[in-house]
C-alpha cells in the first residue's frame, strides 16, 4: 500500500499516518521529521533549511525530494509507505510519479483531509497553548505567525495538488474536522479494499490498460474490435444450403 496524507498543518495528517502504519505494516515518511532530523544532525542539509522551517517557508524542491528519493528505496519501505508532507508542490508530485514509475509502482490513493482553516487555526492555537502550560517543548515553526505562513504555503503551493490526483483518479477526501476515530473510519472506507499486496506492482500494468484504453477511444485499431459483423457473414454462409433447401421444399421455386 502507497499513500499520500494530503492537508495543511495541523490537519491530523500524523495522528491518521500512524494509525494506518499500524494497519497495514509500512512505514511513515514524514518530510518534517527527516528534515528536522537533519537539523538535529548539524548535517549540510539541516544547516541549510533550518531558516526557512522556521519562517515557515517551504524548502526547495530538489531538497525534499533528493531526501525521498533515498529513503523510498530502503529496504523498510518496500512493504509500502505513507507520504506526510510530501508532495507539497506540483513540482514535488511530478517528481514523485517519476521515482515511482522508474521502479514500476504507483500510488494506490491520495487521502485529502479536507478542514475549515478558521476552525483549524483555533484548533492549533490552543493545541499550541496547551502544550506551552503543560512546559512541552514547542517546534520552531509552531507560533501563531509562522502558522499563518504554513497555511498560505498550503493554500497556494499544495491544494493544487488536489486537482493534480483528482485527475489521476486515486483521490479520496475526507471530513478532517471529525473526531479522530470518525477520521480513522473514513479512511479506512475510502482505502482501496483489494488486499495491498494484489495491487502491489501494479503499474506497468495500469499504465499499459490506459494506454489501451486511449487507443480505443481514439478508434485506433478498430479491425480487431469488429469480430460481430464477420460471425455473422460466416453463419449466413454456413446457413446458405438450408435456405436455398427452403426455398426449394418450403416455397415454389421462382420461375426460371
Ligand atoms: P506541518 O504539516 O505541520 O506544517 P511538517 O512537519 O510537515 O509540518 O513540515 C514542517 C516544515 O518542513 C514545513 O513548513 C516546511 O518548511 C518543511 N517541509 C516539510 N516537508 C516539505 C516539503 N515536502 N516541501 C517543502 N518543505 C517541506
Amino acid at each position: 500500500m502507497r499513500l499520500i496524507l494530503l492537508g495543511p498543518p495541523g490537519a491530523g495528517k500524523g495522528t491518521q499516518a500512524q494509525r494506518l502504519v499500524a494497519k497495514y505494516g509500512i512505514v511513515q515518511l514524514s518530510t518534517g521529521d527527516m528534515l528536522r532530523a537533519s537539523i538535529g544532525a548539524g548535517t549540510p542539509t539541516g544547516r541549510q533549511v533550518a531558516d526557512i522551517m522556521a519562517r515557515g517557508a517551504l524548502v526547495p524542491d530538489d531538497v525534499v525530494v533528493g531526501i525521498v528519493a533515498e529513503r523510498i528505496e530502503q529496504p523498510d519501505a518496500r512493504k509500502g509507505f505513507i507520504l506526510d508532507g510530501f508532495p507539497r508542490t506540483v513540482a514535488q508530485a511530478v517528481a514523485l510519479d517519476r521515482m515511482l514509475a522508474k521502479h514500476g509502482l504507483s500510488l494506490d490513493a491520495v487521502i485529502e483531509l479536507r478542514v475549515d482553516e478558521a476552525a483549524l487555526l483555533r484548533r492549533i492555537e490552543s493545541r499550541i497553548a496547551e502544550m506551552k502550560a503543560r512546559g512541552e517543548p514547542l517546534r520552531d515553526d509552531d507560533n501563531p505567525e509562522t502558522l499563518h505562513r504554513r497555511l498560505t504555503a498550503f493554500r497556494e503551493q499544495t491544494a493544487p495538488l488536489i486537482a493534480y490526483y483528482r485527475l489521476q483518479g486515486i483521490l479520496r477526501s475526507v471530513d478532517g474536522m471529525a473526531s479522530i476515530p470518525e477520521v480513522t473510519a473514513a479512511i479506512d472506507k475510502a482505502l482501496p479494499s483489494e488486499p495491498p499486496a494484489s495491487r502491489r506492482d501494479t503499474a506497468p500494468k495500469r499504465a499499459g490498460m490506459a494506454a489501451s484504453a486511449g487507443r480505443q477511444a481514439a478508434g485506433v485499431g478498430k479491425k480487431s474490435v469488429k469480430p460481430a459483423p464477420t460471425r455473422r457473414k460466416m453463419a449466413s454462409r454456413r446457413k446458405a444450403p438450408s435456405g436455398k433447401r427452403r426455398r426449394q421444399g418450403g416455397r415454389p421455386a421462382p420461375l426460371a
